[in-house]
């Protein structure tokens, strides 16, 4: 969850998913309700965005230029809706939507039709022409499939329950409840105390824990 109107930078923008296509979807909040939260909770607002979230991402190569069009940025937010919705189901139980696994297949197909296999570190995986415009979708695409096919990493993708946040992240630790404790561990933190204050009328307006509380604000990202 955001918590200023400030607009997100894709350059600053927090890893906290443990996979790449996680941090894709992480790339926006999102409502309870699964639609997208307000642009200035945005990372991919304009072309030039995608190239420099795929810099921070690691899937596009310092220093490359990459010429992005409108009608690609429109397919890289199609794939992070996809790509949210299904693993926010899988996450929650719930069957995933069948359109958006279509979705899915779909950029895929065309990644996997446009690739190359490379193993620039010793790990064979499919690659792109290093100024291709859809490489970052098709890295994205290619992530959330190896995911899916990944059992025990699969069972350990988890939904942020923070008000307004809806980030997806790999529990590696098996106690890991917030996609950060900085930002929404600290706000949810922060309501129970106010709430607690509210339903104890003779509690002083301001207990000393509320009052540590308020001085932690919790931290952009
Ligand atoms: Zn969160």
């Amino acid at each position: 969850m955001s918590i200023s109107l400030q607009r997100i930078d894709p350059e600053t923008r927090k890893l906290l998913g443990g996979a790449t296509c996680l941090d894709f979807a992480n790339s926006v909040d999102w409502a309870s309700d699964g639609a997208e939260r307000p642009p200035h909770t945005d990372v991919l607002n304009a072309p030039e965005h995608l190239a420099a979230w795929g810099r921070r991402l690691g899937t596009v190569a310092p220093g490359t230029t990459l010429l992005v069009t409108g009608r690609e940025l429109a397919a890289a937010r199609m794939l992070r809706r996809a790509i949210h919705s299904l693993f926010a189901a899988i996450a929650t139980g719930t069957p995933p939507d069948a359109d958006m696994l279509a979705r899915l297949v779909r950029d895929h197909q065309e990644a996997t039709a446009a690739a190359h296999l490379a193993a620039p570190d010793g790990h064979w995986q499919l690659d792109w022409p290093a100024d291709d415009p859809r490489r970052v979708r098709f890295a994205a695409a290619a992530s959330a499939i190896d995911l899916l096919r990944d059992q025990a990493r699969l069972a350990r993708v988890r939904m942020c329950p923070g008000n307004n946040c809806g980030w997806l992240f790999l529990d590696t630790s098996g106690r890991r409840h917030w996609c950060s404790m900085e930002v929404c561990g600290s706000r949810a933190k922060m309501r129970r105390l106010y709430q607690r204050q509210r339903r104890s009328p003779t509690a002083p307006s301001t207990s000393p824990a509320a009052r540590r509380a308020q001085k932690q604000r919790p931290e952009a990202r």
